[in-house]
């Protein structure tokens, strides 16, 4: 326990993290007031930096400090190729394989309706319109292989279907169960060229 309403109000500011709970919040705070001042200034500056100017692109939806996000506005991306992925990290996992060269569409979920998490949350409809713009060509479905990225995907799947449109999905050898960030990049590589 401490008598100051700083620490206390720090623990609490960690906690509000996924997957931290009391303890470990006690710990990062302790961490960073007793061993590491410089880096608890650094925190601070990237989280109010990120907190104010951290946006959605208009396009994709990805996490971008403009309007139009770096990939999107990028000219030498295939326009004609879109993935859909569920978060910014599941997209910066496709990037680093290097294997891909088209623009993308990230869902910033899944669908999870106990979560609240319907079509209308995640955007299905502005994807919709933008499969049928006439420029793509092929939507990938990237969402992950879990039962929730699965149920994601086979309602977008049935939703472009109506649209006259066929999307392909990242082929199997991405274990079953698994996260896109977590999957080693030749893995992810492998099941985008062997996508059907
Ligand atoms: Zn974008």
């Amino acid at each position: 326990m401490s008598d100051s309403n700083a620490v206390e109000a720090l623990v609490q500011a960690l906690k509000r993290l996924p997957g931290v709970g009391i303890r470990s919040a006690q710990r990062m705070a302790f961490h960073l007031l007793q061993h590491d001042r410089a880096g608890a200034q650094v925190l601070a500056t990237a989280l109010q930096a990120a907190a104010t100017e951290v946006q959605h692109c208009e396009r994709c939806h990805t996490f971008t400090e403009h309007a139009i996000c770096a990939i999107c506005s990028d000219p030498r991306r295939d326009s004609g190729l879109l993935c859909v992925v569920e978060t910014p990290a599941d997209q910066s996992a496709m990037e680093r394989t290097g294997a891909y060269r088209g623009l993308y569409f990230v869902l910033m979920g899944k669908l999870s309706p106990l979560d609240g998490l319907g079509p209308a949350e995640l955007g299905l409809n502005k994807l919709f319109d933008r499969a049928a713009d006439g420029l793509v060509r092929e939507v990938i479905l990237a969402t992950n292989f879990t039962a929730e990225g699965e149920a994601t995907a086979h309602v977008i799947s049935e939703g472009l279907r109506q649209r006259g449109i066929k999307p392909t999905r990242l082929a199997r050898g991405v274990p079953v169960g698994s996260e896109l960030e977590y999957v080693d990049l030749g893995t992810i590589a492998h099941a985008l060229v062997d996508r059907r």
